[in-house]
């Protein structure tokens, strides 16, 4: 059985969501980001929307999830036979004779608005809502956290038992299976991601797809991986060295892996996320590599790969503890590869604990 947040977690994010609903005159709440419903209710089907109004919640789904739906959520349920689940939605509203109704703006479809437009009456008036329930989610729970945990240990078990296999004449998606085959017997529900494998000049694409052709011998490989388990994610990039490394090689690591150590110094409760990435771009520019540096420092993870909040340059946000965030600056150099050291890590009440085991030294294998 999945491991689920428990009903009284459930329940009390809703009443913590419905308090926001009353402070701002909102009467219902459509949500319909199946991953929000999860976060809300525990149910993790693949077809539901959940409606949401200060005093009640009631989820609605069709009738492969009966069963499924009555043991995982904490809410009422409808199911829906033969008709869309938006069209039962649509008549709660309207029996409820709520005015003011929210729905998530990123998470609701053209074809979904324009029928809550015709169908709704008059009276009804429709409010785009931005992140209410991401903005929830920023910070984890003491379970959630220990969900991460889980699923941050099965990556990196999953990474050492790989590694034991590696031979540099298999290919990039020979080993890219190898690493999806250990985190599922090691407890994942599967990858958060598709893994990437990338040797030598390939690895210099920061989101290379795994290739058929052979890893080689004294290549740089990348290797990013993300487990999801109990419907939590992980995330973890490592770059080792296949045979032998060069003096440039060495260097090109030594340089990331100070910038990722020197980013992660800079995380703890109130500091913005901007400064976190800048930590990181200016150890760059110490080398001379910040140009090489093509992406944002990290991002948040849970339910999601990419959750807010985003660690760039722009991101006024600060940090909080029980923040989630990963750290992954590295360097690309076209036609020559690219370095990347992520780990998953914890903000906390003091500072932060990097949650990824696996070490960080140059691996030679
Ligand atoms: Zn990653
Ligand atoms: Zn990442």
């Amino acid at each position: 059985m999945p491991k689920l947040a428990t009903r009284d977690e459930a329940t009390a994010r809703r009443a913590a969501l419905a308090s926001r609903l009353t402070a701002e005159k909102v009467d219902a709440l459509l949500v319909t980001s199946l991953v929000n419903i999860r976060y809300l209710t525990g149910f993790t089907g693949s077809n539901a929307l959940l409606l949401l109004t200060p005093s009640s919640a009631r989820l609605i789904t069709d009738p492969r999830y009966t069963t499924q739906a009555a043991a995982e959520s904490s809410t009422s349920v409808s199911i829906v036979r033969k008709r869309p689940l938006l069209t039962e939605a649509i008549a709660r509203i309207t029996r409820g004779k709520y005015r003011k109704v929210g729905f998530e703006k990123t998470h609701l479809s053209y074809e979904q608005h324009a029928r809550l437009t015709e169908e709704l009456p008059k009276r009804a008036k429709l409010l785009p809502l931005e992140a209410w329930v991401e903005e929830a989610r920023l910070v984890k729970s003491a379970s959630e956290i220990e969900l991460i945990q889980e699923s941050v240990v099965t990556n990196s078990l999953a990474f050492d038992r790989s590694l034991r296999s590696l031979r540099p004449r298999m290919t990039e998606s020979e080993f890219a299976a190898e690493l999806d085959y250990q985190q599922r017997k090691l407890g994942a529900e599967g990858t958060a991601f598709s893994t990437i494998v990338a040797s030598g000049a390939h690895s210099a694409l920061p989101h290379a797809q795994p290739r058929h052709e052979a890893i080689g011998l004294n290549r740089l490989l990348l290797v990013d991986m993300g487990a999801r388990q109990h419907g939590y994610m992980s995330d973890m990039t490592r770059t080792v060295v296949t045979g032998k490394a060069t003096r440039r090689m060495r260097q090109l690591y030594g340089a990331v892996l100070e910038a990722q150590l020197a980013a992660i110094d800079a995380v703890r409760p109130g500091v913005l996320c901007a400064e976190v990435d800048r930590r990181a771009r200016i150890t760059l520019k110490r080398h001379g590599l910040h140009q090489q540096f093509i992406h944002s420092t990290g991002h948040g993870l849970g339910l999601e790969i990419h959750e807010p909040p985003r660690l760039g340059r722009t991101e006024v946000r600060s940090l909080a503890p029980g923040m989630v965030i990963t750290i992954e600056p590295g360097v690309y150099l076209p036609g020559e590869g690219g370095i990347r050291i992520e780990d998953t890590v914890l903000v906390t009440a003091t500072g932060c604990d990097v949650l990824t085991p696996t070490p960080k030294d140059l691996l030679i294998i």
